[in-house]
């Protein structure tokens, strides 16, 4: 049996960065840049006001104050949008908005709070009163302060965050060149399955698989493609296989255990190549892994990579957090592979009975900047809310007879406040 490291190495072995393509730019939100973004303008395009207020020389505020103004000419009012056509020459003020472009002649913006505008009625409103002295520059925002036209403001690789959404379409860009996101084909397979907008037989079970795993691939940023329920036979199993072909990734859950009806490894066997299967963890040991004969979006074949989870709701969970994000990702053009890490003291003992790292199933809290980790109750791997209780996974290493109460141990985050987004 392989370690996990093994395993996922394998995995990754298989999987390629994807093609870039041109994608709206907010359905790009958490996808890779393909290529540096140059800026072919500045931003902001013109000196602005940064405030409301008089666009004014400074040298006409000298030895201003509240008990002797400097009074100016009211030429003009500009706001955000326009230009004024006017040009502040000494003695004379334009009232202009935050935003607006300032006028020529003009070397500080004066707020309205440091002029008398307050107190004038409006015959007066041709002449302001300035209250204190200003420094050249005051109030303005210079054109390119934020991008200046020719620098490159994204670098290819970055993970598009909202931030650089803004900053995309401040450029003026409605669409960005960016890796693919996969498209992961998910079949489940049992004869014991109902699909959920069915009624339920005695003896069936619905079908909750597919959609714990579609989810997670939208949750990092795939497009998840539905195949359906396949019956435990070769001929179901093929002819379900055979519609997911030309996606990029293709999961199955079930049929990989030891039992009489579990062919996936079979057909794995018999239509491709069987990379490993089992793995030395709890759950998600059955987890099998190979590669399908294939084709690309042009129609030439190519090998799929394919990975068969156990059956389990737990495991299939598990085994996706585990391998298929890492691969998800990977094809993505991340880098960081990993979901985040921390060191939690253990609320509860947890035991290893049989020398395979166990991941259980745990709320992790923060308290006076420490974690700890208490595990959610009982953890069968048919047990899928103690998955919807978890925020993590303590990690019991395998060559350990578990971990006791107090004792420090590693989880893997698998969601935390608002880090929960793709
Ligand atoms: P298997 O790996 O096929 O032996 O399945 C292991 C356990 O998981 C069995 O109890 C199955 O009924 C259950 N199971 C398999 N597939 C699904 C599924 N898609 N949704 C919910 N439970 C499933
Ligand atoms: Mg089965």
């Amino acid at each position: 049996m392989i370690s996990v490291e093994e395993a996922l190495e394998k995995v990754l072995g298989y999987v390629d960065v994807l093609e870039a393509e041109e994608a709206p730019v907010l359905e790009a939100l958490g996808q890779v840049l393909a290529k540096d973004i140059v800026s072919d303008i500045d931003i902001p395009p013109l000196d602005n006001a940064a405030m409301d207020g008089y666009a004014i020389k400074a040298d006409d505020a000298r030895g201003a104050s509240e008990q002797s103004p400097r009074f100016l000419r009211v030429i003009d009012t500009v706001s955000a949008g326009t230009i004024s056509q006017r040009e502040v020459t000494p003695g004379a003020a334009i009232r202009i908005m935050t935003g607006a472009p300032v006028p020529g002649g003009a070397d500080s913006v004066i707020r309205f709070e440091d002029t008398d505008e307050a107190q004038r009625r409006s015959p007066d409103k041709d002449e302001i009163g300035i209250l204190c002295e200003v420094k050249p520059g005051l109030n303005i925002r210079r054109a390119g302060e934020d991008i200046a036209r020719g620098t490159v403001v994204l670098r290819k690789g970055t993970v598009l965050r909202p931030a650089e959404i803004g900053v995309l379409a401040s450029l003026g860009m409605s669409t960005v060149k960016v890796i693919r996101r996969p498209v992961v084909a998910i079949l489940a397979t049992g004869n014991e399955l109902v699909d959920i907008d069915r009624p339920l037989p005695a003896g069936k079970i619905y079908n909750s698989n597919t959609y714990s795993v579609a989810a997670l691939v939208r949750r990092y940023g795939g497009i998840p493609r539905i195949l359906g329920i396949a019956l435990d036979s070769e001929d179901s199993l093929l002819a379900k296989l055979r519609q997911g072909l030309d996606a990029d990734m293709l999961i199955t859950s079930g049929g990989v255990s030891a039992g009489d009806y579990d062919m996936v490894k079979d057909v794995l066997a018999s239509e491709g190549e069987i990379t490993f299967w089992t793995v030395r963890m709890k759950p998600g040991k059955p987890l099998a892994f190979g590669t399908l004969k294939g084709m690309d979006r042009e129609g030439s074949p190519r090998r799929i990579p394919h990975l068969g989870f156990p059956g389990n709701p737990v495991s299939s969970m598990v085994t996706f957090e585990l391998f298929a994000r890492p691969a998800m990702l990977k094809m993505m053009g991340k880098k960081n592979l990993t979901k985040p890490m921390v060191e939690a003291v253990l609320e509860e003992p947890v035991a290893n009975t049989d020398g395979r790292r166990v991941y259980v199933r745990a709320i992790v809290t923060r308290r006076d900047g420490q974690y700890y980790a208490s595990p959610t109750g009982p953890q069968g791997s048919g047990i899928l809310t103690s998955m919807s209780l978890a925020n993590g996974l303590v990690i019991v290493p395998e060559d350990t007879a578990g971990a006791k109460a107090g004792e420090k141990v590693k989880v893997l985050l698998l969601g935390w406040d608002d880090e929960d987004t793709i």
